[in-house]
């Protein structure tokens, strides 16, 4: 995809380099020549196996941070001192949103808030990334979602992730940073933990294939979501702040699925008929979840010349490819 991206060479700072998109920015960065940083909590105990899986392990410059503390936000922006900062950080998981509400919804916003206060305070100007979510619209049923959809989140994560959104755009107006946020809906990829439900159904269906289970248990098959490709995503997040001016957007594919067409193609890819082997069990319900979720990305489209190539297919072809090697012993992120 043909863009307006920035020639000269610059330093990126990744809050939250060891998950999924933390990796594959990392990864995109380095092959356009900038110096990456990144933070973990705890530098020590990571493994940063996503770096090592992508083979930039030892690329990266890596440093402890804790979103929640300004003291080690403020240090690592000054040792640092970054052209863009990305904050992917925190808690990710949606279901795990309604058992940790509290530490989820303060690592949203306290965290979103702490980086935004040390660019003010080092009177930076620095351009910051915030990795906001589809789950601040939650249902989508009249139309896709756009930059103009009000909020209505369904979980702990989304309330915490429309705080965040907003404390963005109120720094952005009242002292002119350079701040966005992406309202990004679900992207996948082989680094998602196998918590996820695209991982569970993936895996699930590979242990059906090699006779080591006989059965998948899921929740609501009926649920709808625009599945993307991770890969695809973090290039518009680099998008976003290359361009003219600060903005949030939307970066989506724009096709709606349901969980069981996911379900079915995958157990398809395994030459399995879905219906013999996935139950269903009302215990993995969220206390309210959102029923369908599409995004429309027309203005990532017209102003950072950003498409999505991956729809709900594609990324089922290339997450089974890549478990299957996986079992094989090769590695395919
Ligand atoms: P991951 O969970 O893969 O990575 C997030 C990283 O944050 C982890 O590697 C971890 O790093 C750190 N982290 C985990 N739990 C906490 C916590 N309780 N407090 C502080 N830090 C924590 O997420 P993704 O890469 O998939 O997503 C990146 C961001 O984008 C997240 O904010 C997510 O909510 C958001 N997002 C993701 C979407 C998706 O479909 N993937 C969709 C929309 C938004 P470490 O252990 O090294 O500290």
């Amino acid at each position: 995809m043909a863009g307006p991206l920035r020639e000269t060479p610059r330093t990126a700072l990744v809050f939250g380099i060891s998950g999924q998109d933390g990796a594959y920015l990392a990864r995109h960065l380095l092959e356009r020549g900038y110096s990456v940083h990144g933070t973990s909590r705890d530098r020590e105990m990571s493994g940063f196996g996503n770096l090592a899986r992508l083979g930039i392990r030892g690329r990266a410059s890596l440093h402890s941070a804790v979103l929640t503390d300004f003291r080690s936000v403020v240090e690592v922006i000054a040792r640092v001192r970054p052209d863009e900062i990305y904050n992917l950080a925190g808690q990710s998981s949606v279901g795990l949103s309604f058992d940790q509400p509290v530490e989820t919804l303060n690592g949203s916003i306290g965290g979103t808030i702490n980086i935004l206060e040390a660019i003010r305070f080092l009177k930076l100007d620095t351009r910051f990334y915030n990795a906001s979510s589809s789950e601040c619209f939650g249902n989508t049923d009249d139309r896709p979602g756009d930059e103009a959809t009000p909020f209505h989140p369904r979980s702990p994560y989304g309330v915490g992730k429309a705080a965040a959104f907003w404390a963005v755009a109120n720094y952005r107006e009242a002292y002119g940073l350079f701040a966005c946020s992406g309202l990004l809906f679900n992207h996948e990829s082989p680094l998602r933990p196998a918590r996820y439900v695209t991982q569970k159904v993936v895996r699930g269906a590979a242990d059906i294939a090699e006779r080591k289970a006989e059965t998948l248990t899921l929740g609501a098959l009926a649920i709808a979501r625009d599945w993307g490709w991770a890969p695809e995503y973090v290039d518009a997040m680099h998008r976003m702040l290359a361009f003219d001016r600060p903005e949030d957007f939307v970066i989506a594919t724009g096709e709606l699925h349901t969980l069981e067409s996911f379900v079915e193609q995958v157990f398809a890819q395994f030459g399995l008929d879905w219906r013999q082997h996935v139950e269903t069990d009302a215990a993995l319900l969220r206390p309210s979840d959102i029923s369908r979720s599409v995004g429309d990305p027309g203005k990532a489209r017209r102003l950072l010349v950003w498409e999505a190539q991956t729809c709900m297919p594609g990324v089922v072809a290339r997450l089974v490819e890549a478990e299957m090697r996986r079992r094989h012993g090769e590695d395919a992120a």
